[in-house]
């Protein structure tokens, strides 16, 4: 299966060059605090999409929340969401820890189960690779 260039996670990350953005975002998170968190695999919801689109339960399921889109062969897709609890909607699957990695804002970097990562311990939530958070800590101590 080949998988689609996915989604940002962050809404409003800055656009440019990679090296450039990854610069840019560790200078905007400058100054801000982390905690340092062990990454667990999440359940996923994936749902089958036709050609012409998801289903509006399927979307309104999806609303907001981060997703990934894995096209298929006959040119329809799977889409892939965290389970948030309750029941599914109709005609999406709960898969057991198959929401299983995330990404470094700034690098864009895999963030895998076992792993630590650092998150924003306020205000809007960005997760960095350990990396990218020392590269932000030579920023802030220079
Ligand atoms: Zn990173
Ligand atoms: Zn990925």
């Amino acid at each position: 299966m080949r998988v689609a260039p996915e989604a940002r996670r962050i809404v409003g990350a800055p656009k440019g060059p990679p090296g450039d953005e990854r610069s840019r975002l560790l200078r905007r998170l400058r100054g801000r605090k982390f905690d340092r968190i062990r990454y667990r695999a999440q359940d996923a919801l994936v749902a089958l999409v036709p050609k012409r689109g998801p289903p509006r339960g399927i979307r309104a399921a999806i609303g907001r929340s981060d997703r990934r889109w894995y096209p298929l062969k006959d040119g329809t897709h799977l889409v892939k969401w965290p389970y948030p609890g309750g029941a599914p909607p109709r005609g999406a699957r709960i898969e057991r820890g198959r929401w299983d990695h995330e990404h470094c804002a700034a690098c864009n970097r895999h963030i895998v189960p076992g792993r630590t990562f650092w998150q924003t311990a306020r205000g809007s939530c960005f997760w960095l690779c350990p990396y990218c958070h020392r590269r932000l800590r030579t920023l802030r101590h220079p």
